[in-house]
């Protein structure tokens, strides 16, 4: 997948781009997107998000937005949904909405910027989760983000993950292809 990282200067201290650029990146790939929103407001843009082409979207339990209302309108649009968590919330937040959702994001970094240290100290999260889930017989999947590379994967191949986000890792090596081939044997 290509997870795109959607920032807006007040959710995080940081701007990355919005709908119209992952629109126009739509065109040049058949990868599913998985777009990672990162602001303050995601439940006023989801429609935007949606027509430029998502596939997942993921917001954070942190925003302002309603949750439970964030949650609909996504399904409104057809596309899966993901709810995100920082590093300081507890996973505790997310149990009401659980039955209702495709994918839980842990955020494996302080959001903002790539390129930081992975904190080994999330992983214990996956673990909740996944009992969670075996407990109550539900089907979300678990993703992490932020600091992973071909050293972190080395841990987290121990736990119950489904997704990993890799950006600086993937982008500063030489050769994309190998470095992604690396990650996924793990
Ligand atoms: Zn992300």
């Amino acid at each position: 997948m290509l997870h795109l990282d959607v920032m807006d200067g007040h959710f995080v201290p940081n701007i990355t781009f919005g709908a119209p650029v992952i629109k126009s990146i739509r065109k040049c790939s058949k990868l599913p997107f998985d777009v990672h929103l990162m602001i303050d407001e995601p439940l006023k843009f989801i429609p935007d998000f949606a027509s430029a082409g998502a596939d997942i979207i993921t917001f954070h339990a942190e925003s302002k937005s309603d949750i439970t209302e964030t949650i609909s309108k996504i399904k409104k649009f057809g596309k899966k949904v993901g709810i995100s968590i920082k590093p300081k919330t507890d996973t505790k937040i997310l149990t009401p909405y659980l039955k209702y959702i495709d994918v839980v994001l842990i955020m494996t970094v302080e959001p903002g910027f790539g390129g930081q240290t992975f904190m080994e100290n999330q992983l214990q999260k996956t673990l909740i989760l996944k009992n969670e889930a075996q407990k109550n017989n539900l089907n979300f999947e678990i993703e992490l983000d932020g600091g992973i590379n071909t050293q972190t994967i080395e841990i987290v191949k121990d736990y119950p993950v489904d997704i990993c986000v890799s950006g600086t890792c993937v982008f500063n090596s030489e050769y994309m292809t190998s470095t992604i081939n690396k990650l996924k044997m793990r």
